[in-house]
């Protein structure tokens, strides 16, 4: 089972298309045509504003289909548009896990959260983890959130020292793929871990490549916004990003259009995922499905730290003490901070066909 998986896997990556992504070195260089083009097929959730138990409203069935890529509502071969239990009962565990008030209701806010951007990445696995797990550490009198994928997939004790390579379709510049290397150094400096670029994309352990819509996985991409990325848990190493974003290499992103998605950001939390990282209901951490737009969020927060040294240790040469200006905050500082306007997100994500084959090829 597990070799036919991975060949079907490998039949299916080699059917992908790279493409010429859409990446600019700073903000001004975005043309003014992709400025424009921010319309979000997330954005029809609006209308389901006031929805309430009972009620039967056309686009529920769709929102039901977000929520069970995210791994809120178990699979079914057609949604109805009826505001059941089930749908209920899934808005009160995603509202949970993003540090919303808990009514099981469609409210301004939690619809604001469901429209952001975001990793493909589902938040609960096979529904089996969890994003907020909430393990107190004494360490920093706090509560960390960080989580695994199910079985803890990790990479074996004799790979430590990993490479990468990027899709030979997809032209880079040296720029773009220092992006890269500084997100590897992120979580290099903090595990055992040590991460080297090599041209042959064939035999990296991680294979990094910019693809649009269907590319073969059976997690296509949805363009502008919406899903941003997506990464397989260890030992995979497959890295995909959305190549109908707009990337944006380094510079100031606080004046860029909303749709300029600050790649290293990106990539740092990719990696996590390839590192063997689900995600975390810590707002502040590299984990936290969602990064606000126009942002640049590449920090390693305590609660990535703790995360990734469960798993693995710290560096054996270095600081292994988590970064003390982004401990963890305090669930109540945490509902204190969301009282201000509901940010504008940018994200990445996974869904169930991508978790039913790392589940299948990786983890038995
Ligand atoms: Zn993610
Ligand atoms: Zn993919």
């Amino acid at each position: 089972m597990k070799s036919i998986g991975f060949i079907i896997s490998l039949s299916l990556l080699l059917l992908a298309n790279p493409i010429s992504a859409h990446i600019f070195p700073n903000i001004s260089s975005i043309p003014s045509w992709l400025n424009n083009n921010t319309k979000c097929a997330w954005d029809q959730f609006q209308k389901l504003k006031g929805c309430r138990p009972g009620d039967r409203v056309n686009g529920l069935s769709n929102l039901k289909t977000y929520l069970k890529n995210f791994g809120y509502i178990p699979s079914s071969p057609n949604f109805s548009d009826l505001f059941d239990p089930l749908l209920q009962s899934a808005l009160k565990t995603y509202q949970t896990n993003f540090n919303l008030n808990v009514t099981g209701l469609l409210d301004d806010q939690t619809l604001a959260q469901i429209q952001l951007p975001r990793c493909g990445i589902p938040d609960i696995v096979n529904a089996s983890s969890s994003m907020n797990s909430g393990k107190p550490t004494t360490r920093f009198h706090s509560v960390s959130h960080y989580s695994f994928f199910p079985g803890r997939p990790i990479w074996p004790a004799n790979r430590r020292d990993l490479t990468y390579a990027f899709a030979p379709e997809n032209p880079l510049s040296d720029e773009v793929k220092g992006v890269f290397a500084r997100a590897f150094a992120r979580w290099a400096a903090v595990t055992p871990f040590t991460f080297s670029a090599i041209d042959s994309f064939r035999t990296a352990d991680i294979r990094i490549g910019f693809y649009a819509g269907d590319h073969g996985d059976g997690e296509p991409f949805d363009g502008v916004m919406g899903t941003l990325a997506h990464a397989f848990s260890p030992p995979s190493g497959h890295f995909h990003l959305d190549g109908d974003e707009s990337w944006v290499v380094s510079g100031d992103l606080r004046s860029a259009p909303v749709t300029a998605i600050d790649l290293e950001s990106v990539a740092v939390h990719e990696i996590g995922h390839l590192l063997g990282l689900g995600h975390s209901s810590v707002e502040e951490s590299i984990m936290f499905p969602t990064i606000t737009s126009r942002m640049r969020k590449v920090d390693l927060a305590s609660d990535d730290v703790l995360g990734i040294q469960e798993l693995y240790g710290g560096n054996p040469n270095g600081n292994q003490s988590p970064p003390s200006s982004t401990t963890t905050p305090s669930v109540q500082e945490r509902d204190v901070s969301r009282n201000g306007a509901a940010p504008r997100l940018l994200s990445f994500w996974w869904s169930p066909l991508l978790v039913a084959a790392v589940e299948l090829f990786f983890l038995r």
